[in-house]
């Protein structure tokens, strides 16, 4: 019989659902649970037990792992009205880990929360998108305690490739958020150049290739390119579908803007990109890859 422990996974999505099929993949026993359906048949189609609510999957699990859109989802999984969440029907002595990008005081409330039950518990929000979810080589950005991480490792491992421990409960939420505003601004300033060049007559692949090698490479020059045809596996060259919504970039700009604000930092670009990506909801495309940015400055 294996000795490595139960875990319970709730939310499985985009991310959630590769997330949980390699813990299944490492010979984790998982016992999961989606409010969607589909999402529900992909992870039994994985080889994970589903279960009928997330109270059921927690029933025996030395690790809980859950990974939600937002903030919102996490304390109403967890803290529920009045003393109902899921935190009240995980055992004791288990481990809890939030892989959800939520504001860091969420993160803080809900860790304070899992404390006073005795309950350890990391936020370990991701880097790596889709593809690193489903290859197994996500980066794990890491607050809470150090002993609670160590015992998460294991578990982290067999879905991630790096780790790192940014400081207390809270401190990887931050972490997240510095990492995507930066992401966020990168995005939308390469489709930005890439549409200039290609108003000038540039073919974008040509321009891309050149930018890749060249000062200006990133992550959205070389592995999720804006612009259609110029990565074959990139959301834009398949109508900007699957990859990292539109609406969850703009949830963390706007979690970055309230750090922020918290403590008195200027982010000016950070805020000026997170305008950008609310015109983009706006003009219909919150669902697709946030990569679609470029549309609102290419010429059809
Ligand atoms: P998603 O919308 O694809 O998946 C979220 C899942 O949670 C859905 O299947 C939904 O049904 C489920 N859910 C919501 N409330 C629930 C509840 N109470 N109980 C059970 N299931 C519930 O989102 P995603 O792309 O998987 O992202 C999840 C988190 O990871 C977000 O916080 C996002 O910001 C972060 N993230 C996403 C990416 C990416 O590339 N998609 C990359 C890094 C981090």
């Amino acid at each position: 019989m294996s000795t490595l422990p139960h875990i319970a996974f709730i939310g499985l999505g985009n991310m959630g659902g590769p997330m949980a099929a390699n813990l299944v993949r490492a010979g984790y026993t998982v016992q999961a649970f989606d409010l969607s359906e589909s999402a529900c048949t992909a992870a039994r189609e994985a080889g994970a037990g589903v279960a009928a609510s997330a109270q059921d999957a927690a029933k025996g699990a030395q690790v809980v792992i859950s990974m939600l859109p937002a903030s919102r989802h996490v304390e109403s999984l967890y803290l529920g009205q009045g003393g109902d969440g899921l935190l009240a029907a995980i055992e004791s002595g288990a481990l809890v880990i939030d892989c959800s990008t939520i504001a860091p005081a969420s993160a803080q409330k809900v860790a304070q929360a899992a404390a006073v039950r005795g309950l350890a518990m990391i936020d370990a929000p991701v880097s790596g998108g889709v593809a690193g979810a489903a290859a197994g080589t996500l980066t794990f950005i890491v607050g809470g305690d150090a002993a609670a991480l160590e015992r998460a490792r294991p578990v982290l491992q067999a879905m991630g490739k790096n780790i790192f421990h940014m400081g207390a409960a809270g401190a990887g939420q931050v972490a997240k958020l510095c990492n995507n505003m930066a992401l966020g601004v990168i995005m939308a300033v390469t489709g930005e150049a890439i549409a200039l060049g290609v108003a000038h007559g540039l073919d974008p692949k040509t321009l891309s290739q050149m930018m890749a090698v060249s000062t200006s490479r990133s992550w959205a020059t070389e592995v999720c390119n804006p612009w259609p045809g110029v990565l074959e596996n990139a959301p834009s060259s398949r109508g900007y579908s699957g990859g990292f919504g539109n609406d969850l970039m703009l949830k963390d700009l706007g979690l970055a803007v309230e750090a922020a604000m918290g403590v008195g930092s200027a982010i000016p670009l950070g805020e000026l990109a997170r305008n950008l990506y609310a015109l983009n909801r706006q003009a219909g495309r919150g669902g697709l890859d946030f990569s679609s940015v470029v549309k609102l400055v290419a010429k059809e």
